[in-house]
C-alpha cells in the first residue's frame, strides 16, 4: 500500500489500481475458503450500544438489505445531531428517526398504561408489512411442519399453544408482541429442549428463529424507551440527517481470477501441486472465477451502512460523539469487511457485532482523488487488506472448516441455538 497522506492524524492513505485488485483477489478467495464466514464477533454490548442498534434496526424496513441502516449521535453544546447511512436510499430512515424523535420529544413516561409502545409498534408494522408477513407466513409453515414430525403430546400442546397465540391470528402488532413475550416464557427454554433432544429436526429450530425475528421490533422499541428514559440527555434538541451517498471502489480486472495464482500470491512457498498438509485440502476448490460470478458485470461495489458512516464522519471536523462514546448503531450485525474495517477504522470505534460473512462487492467509501489513478481511504483499508491474507494463511494452516453452525447466534435475534451459550435476554 502507499504512503500516507493525512499528516495530523495518519489516518487517511492512498491506493493503487494493484492495491484495490489485490484486495479483492484475496476477498474473494476468503469468500470461496470460507462461504458463510468465520466465526461471529458476539461483544456484550452496554445499553447505550444496544440503543444505538435498536435506533437503527427501526429504520431497516425493507427486505433484502437495502435498507440496512446505521446511525451515530453527533453531540453539539446546544443540540444533537442524528446521522444516518444505509444500504440503499435513506430518505426512508431519515423519516422514520424524525418522526420517532418527534414522539419521544413528547413522551412523558408513567408507571400505569403507556399508549406509546403500541403506538410505535403499530406504525413499524405498517412500515415493515412485508417483513412481517414473511416471518409469519414462514412461522405457520414451521408450525406446520413441526407437527409432522412430531412424536409426543408434549410437543403436540406446545405447537396448539403457539397455534392458538400466533398462527391465526391476522393482527401483525399483536402477533410480534407475543413472538417478543416468548423470550421469557417457559415455552422457549421447552423449545431448546426439544432442540437440544432432536437436533435433526430443522422446523423446531425455525419457529424458535422466526419468533426471534417477530419479537425483534416490540424488544427494540422497549431498549430505545428504556434508554430515552435513562439518558437525560437524549431530550436535547434534535437534527437529523443522511450522508451524502458514498463513493466506492471500482474494480479494474478483466477476465477470470485464478485463484489457485492469488493463493500462491499470498502465501509464497506454499506447495503449487498440493503436496503439503496445508494446500491438499484447499486447491481442489479453486477454480478460475469468471467475471460475471463475483458481480462485477452487473452491478457495482457498494460502501455499507457502518463502514460509509464511518468514513462520512472522519471528515468531521472536531466531531465529538455524543457522550464521548465512540460507537456507531447498525440494524444488523456485521459483514467480515465490515467487523475488521470499523475494528480498525482511525476513529477507534467501540466493538460491533457481526456475522462475519464475507461479500466479496464490499467497498470503503472513497475519500479523494490523487493523480496516476491513486485514490484516498482510510489507513483501515490497509489493515483489512492485510488481515485477509493472515486469515487466508492461518485458513490454510488450520485445514478445517472453522465453523460450528449450531453454535451460531442469529443475527438479527440474538437467539441461539440449545447449544449455544449466549442469553436471549442480553
Ligand atoms: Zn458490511
Amino acid at each position: 500500500m502507499a504512503g500516507v497522506t493525512s499528516d495530523d492524524h495518519m489516518s487517511l492513505m492512498s491506493i493503487t489500481r494493484d492495491d484495490v485488485r489485490t484486495f479483492y483477489e484475496r476477498l474473494l478467495l476468503w469468500s470461496v475458503i470460507r462461504p458463510n464466514g468465520c466465526q461471529p464477533s458476539m461483544p456484550v454490548r452496554s445499553s447505550w450500544q444496544r440503543c444505538l442498534d435498536s435506533l437503527a434496526f427501526l429504520c431497516d424496513t425493507q427486505t433484502g438489505g437495502k435498507s440496512v441502516s446505521a446511525l451515530a449521535i453527533q453531540e453539539y453544546p446546544d443540540r444533537l445531531h442524528y446521522w444516518i447511512a444505509c444500504n440503499g436510499p435513506s430518505n426512508r430512515a431519515k423519516v422514520i428517526i424524525t418522526w420517532l424523535l418527534g414522539e419521544l420529544h413528547l413522551w412523558q413516561p408513567t408507571d400505569g398504561h403507556d399508549p406509546l409502545p403500541k403506538r410505535i409498534l403499530l406504525e413499524m408494522v405498517v412500515l415493515c408489512r412485508a417483513r412481517v408477513l414473511d416471518y409469519h407466513r414462514r412461522l405457520k409453515l414451521s408450525i406446520s411442519g413441526a407437527y409432522s414430525q412430531t412424536s409426543g403430546p408434549k410437543e403436540s400442546c406446545l405447537l396448539i399453544r403457539f397455534l392458538d397465540a400466533l398462527s391465526k391470528n391476522d393482527d401483525l402488532a399483536d402477533i410480534c408482541e407475543k413472538a417478543f413475550l416468548f423470550r421469557f416464557d417457559t415455552m422457549n427454554q421447552r423449545i431448546k429442549d426439544i432442540i437440544a433432544q432432536k437436533p435433526d429436526v430443522k422446523a423446531w429450530r425455525r419457529i424458535r428463529h422466526l419468533l426471534g425475528r417477530l419479537g425483534a421490533w416490540p424488544r427494540a422499541i422497549e431498549i430505545v424507551l428504556r434508554c430515552w428514559a435513562g439518558f437525560p440527555i437524549l431530550r436535547r434538541k434534535s437534527t437529523v440527517e443522511c450522508i451524502p451517498d458514498p463513493q466506492a471502489l471500482v474494480r479494474t480486472r478483466d477476465g477470470e481470477v485464478n485463484l489457485a495464482r492469488v493463493l500462491r500470491e499470498t502465501i509464497p512457498g506454499l506447495d503449487p501441486n498440493g503436496n503439503d498438509l496445508q494446500s491438499r485440502h484447499i486447491l481442489p476448490r479453486l477454480r478460475p472465477i469468471q467475471p460475471e460470478e463475483s458481480g462485477d458485470a452487473s452491478s457495482p461495489l457498494t460502501a455499507h451502512a457502518e463502514s460509509a458512516l464511518a468514513d462520512h464522519i472522519i471528515g468531521i471536523e472536531n466531531f465529538q460523539f455524543l457522550g464521548g462514546v465512540r460507537s456507531v448503531g447498525v440494524s444488523k450485525p456485521s459483514c467480515y469487511c465490515c467487523h475488521i474495517y470499523l475494528a480498525c477504522h482511525p476513529l477507534g470505534l467501540t466493538p460491533h457485532q457481526a456475522h462475519n460473512k464475507p461479500y466479496v462487492k464490499w467497498s470503503p467509501m472513497v475519500l479523494g482523488e490523487l493523480g496516476d489513478d491513486e485514490l484516498v481511504v482510510t489507513t483501515a483499508f490497509g489493515i483489512l487488506s492485510e488481515r485477509l491474507r493472515e486469515d487466508i494463511q492461518q485458513a490454510i494452516r488450520d485445514g478445517d472448516d472453522g465453523e460450528d453452525q449450531n453454535s451460531r447466534r442469529d443475527s438479527v435475534t440474538d437467539m441461539t441455538s440449545s447449544r449455544g451459550t449466549y442469553s436471549v435476554r442480553e
